[in-house]
């Protein structure tokens, strides 16, 4: 059986920094990826108008001079095909493919406590073996399916957004049915609405959205984002989520109607996350903060959408403006202007079952050439629910983790000695620009790795006291936030999923400064919390 001192499992952002660090510390590893290249979310979600709600200058790798002086990014929000060529530029620099087995899903990993190494199994009853195992399996990377009856019986094109075909799909002069109205969603249904011949949305709730404001990067931008790279990654790591927004320092409550409104104005006219990472501070705490800027962005959707009726099936009124997960988009409540589309509020008519020619709701049914599901992700958990991982004792993480997870620092789970979780839960890494935060998270391993090198040491475990405390100081960073009040995938909710209903918290709220001061604090303290063989 193949032997290895790490194995990685994922090749995305994350799978791919782990690799090239632990190869510099002159570990032998190898990297199973269940996709058939890099990429990891950009190889897999090829939808029409997948792209990035980060800049994309302030999301590519930090870590090589190189990397950043000779890659050109054409938008300031870059498309999926564009994020993928990077990754496997990326790849081809650094010589990391002939590390990395594709088409490798790993199904269980079972720890052996008597000679303290990680077995690993693949799908195809392979098997391999190492010291350190490391989980770089995506936050976002399980599709979910909806539970709706009759799936297999549509006769006409149906894909998930997150499973997307490689080839071209036409929508020209086409029946189009998009269930879903998340992140996902909303970047699909405004480019199919570009050519199909009809849309029909099938919304069950709708989400608060806010203007992308993609441009091209100028010749002029170009030279000015590679000139200040230090000081965007610096403004990235000083802000709570590692976006180059970081909240404004007043109160929504404390300025006058006049001001707010005009930051606001301010807000929704600029690119990115700015109105969401970079609002009022209060707008995440208090409700009477919150309803100001929902109010202002409800007042918007009306404006954009000419029947008062739809407007009014957009405005979310279950959450409050950024409570949970704020799709970026471009004309997508002008697309409900258009003759050729119709909103299905699924509330009102539930669809009861896909039917070989399209789908029927409570009220009547609607035929299809093509369905898409833009139903989004066991987010978080999936990566890790996927996989049978047996600790010490044969107690497997799903049973650990059966309330909700329990980890120490979202790296580490006590009775899993040996195995590290990127972008994990209860990490900063799942509310963040993710690199910056994946960063962080490698260089933190690759420094644990690189002190047992050092120390002679070959086993690492997190205490239970530790787990506990962090565990208890995790739900401690939610519980003042108003989307702790609300159902989403933060608060592990997936009604998709079964036994999902229950609210827990998948994120650290404390934002990724003071996540990063914990995490360099333990270490600086010897590794505090962990112990080691
Ligand atoms: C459509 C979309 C848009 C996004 N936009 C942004 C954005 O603008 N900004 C941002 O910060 N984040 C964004 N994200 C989040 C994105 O997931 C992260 O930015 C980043 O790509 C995560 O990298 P990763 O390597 O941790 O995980 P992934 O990119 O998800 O890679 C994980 C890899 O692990 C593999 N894998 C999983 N389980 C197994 C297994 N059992 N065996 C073998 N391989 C396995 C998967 O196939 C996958 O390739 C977006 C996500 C989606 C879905």
């Amino acid at each position: 059986m193949a032997m290895f001192d790490a194995i990685v499992i994922g090749a995305g952002m994350s799978g791919l920094y782990q690799l090239h660090k632990l190869r510099q510390l002159g570990l032998k590893v190898r990297v199973y990826e269940a996709g058939g290249d890099v990429g990891g979310t950009w190889y897999w979600n090829r939808y029409p108008g997948a792209r990035f709600d980060s800049e994309s200058w302030s999301y590519g790798y930090s870590f090589d001079d190189e990397v950043l002086k000779e890659w050109e990014w054409s938008e300031h929000f870059a498309a999926q095909p564009e994020t993928l060529a990077y990754l496997n530029y990326v790849a081809d620099k650094l010589k990391l493919r002939r590390d990395i087995r594709f088409d490798s899903r790993v199904t269980a990993c079972a720890y052996d406590e008597a000679a303290n190494e990680w077995e690993v199994t693949l799908e195809d009853g392979d098997t391999a073996r190492c010291r350190f195992l490391i989980t770089a399996v995506g936050p976002l990377s399980t599709p979910v399916w909806p539970t709706i009856p009759g799936i297999q019986d549509f006769k006409g094109e149906s894909y998930h957004t997150a499973t997307w075909p490689h080839h071209p799909v036409s929508f020209a002069g086409k029946r189009v049915a998009v269930i879903g109205t998340g992140a996902t969603g909303v970047q699909t249904i405004q480019e199919v609405a570009k050519t199909a011949g009809t849309l029909t949305v099938f919304q069950r709730r709708p989400n608060w959205c806010a203007p992308l404001v993609n441009a091209k990067i100028t010749a002029e931008e170009q030279a000015k984002i590679k000139a200040s790279y230090p000081e965007i990654f610096a403004r990235c790591r000083a802000s709570h989520g590692c976006f180059i927004h970081d909240a404004d320092p007043r109160r929504a409550l404390e300025v006058s109607p006049q001001e707010r409104e005009a930051f606001y104005e301010q807000r929704y006219a600029e690119p990115g996350f700015g109105i969401w990472m970079g609002n009022f501070r209060d707008i995440f705490v208090s409700r009477e903060a919150n309803d100001t800027i929902s109010e202002f962005v409800a007042r918007k959707i009306r404006e954009r959408v000419k029947d008062p009726k739809i407007a009014d099936k957009l405005i979310p009124k279950d959450h409050g403006f950024g409570t949970r997960r704020v799709p970026l988009e471009t004309n997508y409540y002008e697309v409900y202007n258009q003759p050729n589309v119709t909103l299905v509020d699924i509330r009102e008519t539930p669809i009861e079952r896909i039917t070989p020619a399209g789908i029927a709701t409570s009220d009547t049914q609607r035929d299809f050439d093509m369905i898409i599901y833009a139903t989004g992700f066991d987010a978080v958990l999936g990566g890790f629910n996927k996989m049978e991982i047996t600790g010490l004792g044969g107690r497997t993480l799903k049973d650990k983790w059966a309330e909700g997870p329990r980890t120490y620092l979202g790296l580490q789970v006590e009775g899993f000695p040996n195995l590290f979780t990127l972008v994990g839960p209860h990490n900063a890494a799942t509310f963040c620009n993710i690199p910056r935060c994946i960063e962080q998270n490698v260089e933190w391993v690759s420094d644990v790795l690189a002190h047992m090198q050092k120390q002679g040491l070959n086993r690492i475990a997190a205490t239970r006291a530790a787990e506990d405390a962090w565990t208890e100081h995790v739900y401690e960073t939610g519980q003042k936030l108003l989307f702790t009040q609300v159902d989403s995938w933060f608060m592990g909710i997936n009604t998709n999923l079964p036994g999902r209903n229950k609210r827990t918290f998948l994120l650290y709220a404390a934002g990724a400064p003071a996540y990063r001061e914990r995490c360099d604090e333990v270490a600086a303290r010897g590794y505090e919390g962990f112990t080691f063989d």
